[in-house]
């Protein structure tokens, strides 16, 4: 028998239908791309959403069909993604910090047929155009007055391409499961692979984040997402947000400490989520301004592990509290927030700072185990690592085109590739990416927690640990280590002060200083070049050990 409930299909467009209908007067201010600040709000995003979704389809757009876009976290952008969403069309986020021919290979790959683009890439966009043969027009994301001269196909400023339209349509309706979004990983080995959202994975994922024990988003927060809508399909903030009626900051292009800091103190925000590498610059900032953050509730940090320092810091020295969040593109992105259980609410410094260093437990809609190398699930005791899978309403079953197929198993579970413990409590920790993971002696040495240790030293900027190969234990750990501005420091310094922290056989064999350490373009230390970088490095007990 089935119920008799309504089937009200849980498109993307209802979201911004239930903030212009119940929130319509709340704030959306963007740092325009210009860069005036603007102001807008969510009744006038959804009527100049539809005035986008009425012009692509006067400009042939169809349902199924790819729309890139290239662009900062905006109130346009915010438009775009609503509009191409609700004709059943597919907003295609493409991430500007990648290598030009990654983006030309992903926007051939997606077959995109228009592009939304911010000012600040059309010089970028010129010099490789005449390779995106599918891209029948560029939207630049500005007004008249602001439009440059460009060689890029049937370009148009933005403001006049909607102003062409009366705005007098209706969203298209179409089943739940028609694509809304898509976003290719990063790809550190191979070509990137693309993830394609669903309108019922989008929903139900911000629904999901919502949650009082995710990020209990409330029409009463004033949320920053510096996490770029280009990365990992913003985290599900640009649809929470509007979701729960939350009023929005949107960082533009200035993603420094001093700009964020200007944001979050002028116009109280309340939460707000990036990657660590955005905090080190805030926090950097803030030591040197000596800056407040008296408004600022929550910060969600993920992306890559949040250092203990930081997390320290911020709730010490700051009064914001940290939540360690990870997540992948493939995940829409949430897997595993780090609120406090009952079983952990009571627990003080060192104590309740180790429990935050895990990346936590999964909301309700992540299912979760880790295995061995041949799919035996493993105990939950904070120690035995091993391969973390997923599954869920807003998890990839498939990789676009079918590509990359042997992460998916034959009962939905996905292996994520990372390594991972998981607690009696169900709080999940990394402990490394399988394929950096350094191997020693048959055992596994976890990269990150090396890492972790070694930021906490006062000098430190950043560190990261590497396999680097070994006479004797096949592989051993070298410490890459930047220091922060004016600082130095010695080998044994670090060391010492890493010294009794971890186990004995985990300590790095040596530690180099460099200038910097290569990211890859959503923020994460660039193992597999760094590798590179050290390969051939002959470690002091290497050659002892000969
Ligand atoms: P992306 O799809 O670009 O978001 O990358 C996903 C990957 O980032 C994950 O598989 C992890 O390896 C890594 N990651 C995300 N969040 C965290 C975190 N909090 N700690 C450690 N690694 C993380």
């Amino acid at each position: 028998m089935l119920g008799l409930m309504q089937g009200w299909p849980l498109l993307c467009q209802r979201v911004v239908d239930h903030a212009a209908t119940f929130h319509g007067g709340r704030k959306v201010i963007t740092r325009s791309v210009e860069g005036p600040i603007v102001e807008t709000n969510y009744a006038d995003i959804r009527a100049r959403a539809l005035k986008v979704a009425q012009r692509l389809d006067k400009d042939g757009i169809r349902l199924g069909d790819r729309v890139a876009t290239l662009a900062w976290n905006t109130w346009r952008h915010l438009e775009c993604w609503y509009g191409i969403m609700g004709i059943g069309a597919i907003y295609h986020t493409v991430n500007p910090r990648l290598f030009p021919e990654q983006i030309v290979w992903i926007v051939n790959h997606a077959e995109d047929r228009m592009m939304f683009v911010d000012l600040t890439f059309v010089p970028l966009l010129e010099k490789i155009a005449d390779k995106l043969p599918t891209i029948e027009r560029y939207v630049i994301l500005t007004d008249a007055a602001h439009m440059p001269q460009t060689s890029l196909k049937n370009a148009v400023p933005y403001e006049d391409w909607i102003g062409e339209v009366d705005g007098d349509f209706a969203w298209k309706e179409f089943d739940e499961n028609t694509a809304a979004g898509m976003c290719y990983t990063s790809g550190t080995t191979g070509h990137p692979k693309g993830v394609l959202y669903s309108h019922r994975s989008n929903v139900l994922h911000s629904m999901i984040a919502a949650m009082p024990d995710a990020m209990a988003a409330s029409s009463r927060d004033v949320i920053l997402p510096v996490v770029p809508m280009f990365h990992a399909n913003c985290w599900g903030l640009a649809l929470t947000a509007p979701m729960v009626g939350a009023t929005v900051v949107m960082p533009g292009a200035k993603m420094d400490g001093a700009s964020i800091y200007e944001l979050l103190t002028q116009y109280k925000v309340s939460f707000t989520a990036a990657v660590p590498t955005v905090w080190l610059m805030l926090l950097q900032d803030l030591e040197k301004t000596g800056g407040k953050l008296p408004d600022l509730e929550r910060v969600v940090i993920g992306g890559s592990a949040c250092p203990r320092a930081m997390t320290k810091t911020f709730q010490d020295v700051y009064g914001v509290q940290v939540i360690h969040a990870w997540g992948m593109t493939e995940m829409s992105p949430l897997g595993s927030l780090c609120t406090m259980k009952p079983e952990y609410a009571d627990i003080t410094g060192d104590a309740k700072l180790d429990i935050e260093m895990k990346q936590g437990h999964p909301p309700f809609g992540v299912e979760m185990k880790i295995t061995d190398d041949s799919d035996k699930a493993l105990p939950w005791d904070g120690k035995v690592f091993g391969r973390l899978k997923v599954r869920g309403p807003a998890v990839a079953k498939s990789y676009y085109k079918g590509e990359g197929g042997e992460a998916f198993d034959k009962d939905g579970w996905f292996d994520t590739g990372d390594v991972a413990t998981m607690d009696q409590y169900g709080y999940m920790q990394i402990t490394d990416r399988s394929k950096d993971v350094i191997k020693s002696g048959g055992e596994w040495i976890s990269s990150i927690d090396l890492e972790n240790l070694a930021v906490g030293h006062p000098k430190v900027a950043e560190a990261a640990v590497i396999g680097v190969a070994h006479p004797k234990w096949d592989e051993r750990p070298l410490l890459v280590i930047v220091l922060k501005k004016g600082e130095t420091a010695t080998k044994d310094e670090i060391l010492g002060f890493m010294q009794g922290k971890c186990a004995k056989w985990w300590m790095p064999d040596d530690v180099a200083f460099v200038d910097e350490i290569p990211h890859t373009a959503t923020g994460k230390i660039q193992k597999l070049t760094l590798r590179k970088q050290f390969e051939g490095y002959r470690l002091p007990t290497g050659e002892a050990a000969e």
